[in-house]
């Protein structure tokens, strides 16, 4: 099963985790995750570009140090980077040690690009961290989840099917997870002008958290 919009027994389970943004008026918050790569990323900042929009780009670290220029574009566009370890770890089959320090080794490429800034957030891919590592890292991250996941990586799922869910799921402070990568570039070039229109015509603007 797909579960576009994250439940709130959920939310309620891990109250320490950021899914949402409570009480904000028409703002939704937007987040890229996996890349930068050349193509895709290019093409996403052109559409925020196009609406003002800014957003998170949860970057995988190792795609940072292969293509630092696209990383640097998106810092200049007034956009952030965020964490999403050095090689996609998955946290649960990961032991706390190696999987905290590919978190550094991740952060040591967006320092090298962004301004330190006090409060760093990180996305752990798939979602999935365990406790211990979470304690690890709460001092110096922000764990950002998602209230909407849209689906864009799934190429079994037409473009159409993706827009309508992320259209009817999306309230004012939500956070929304894309994906600029290769897998979900197709979807992607479908969904994200049509979704950032729509939203922008009823008056919505995209913030960073
Ligand atoms: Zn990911």
């Amino acid at each position: 099963m797909r579960i576009f919009k994250t439940p709130a027994l959920l939310r309620y389970l891990f109250p320490d985790y950021t899914w949402r943004k409570p009480n904000t008026e028409k703002n939704i918050y937007l987040t890229f995750d996996d890349g930068p790569i050349p193509v895709v990323t290019e093409f996403v900042l052109k559409q925020l570009a196009d609406f003002q929009a800014k957003a998170i780009f949860f970057c995988v670290g190792e795609n940072i140090s292969r293509f630092p220029e696209i990383a640097q574009l998106i810092v200049r566009q007034g956009h952030y980077l965020g964490n999403h370890t050095h090689n996609h770890l998955r946290g649960w089959a990961t032991p706390t040690e190696t999987y905290v320090q590919n978190i550094a080794l991740c952060q040591e490429q967006i320092d090298q690009i962004q301004e330190n800034t006090s409060v760093k957030l990180f996305r752990p891919p798939y979602g999935r961290i365990k406790q211990k590592q979470f304690l690890k890292i709460k001092s110096t991250y922000r764990v950002i989840m998602w209230d909407i996941l849209t689906y864009d990586f799934d190429i079994t799922l037409a473009p159409e099917k993706i827009l309508q869910q992320a259209l009817k799921k999306t309230t004012s402070g939500s956070v929304v997870v894309f994906h600029d990568s290769v897998k979900a570039f197709p979807n992607l070039q479908y969904v994200l002008p049509r979704y950032l229109h729509y939203f922008a015509e009823q008056g919505y603007s995209f913030k960073v958290l």
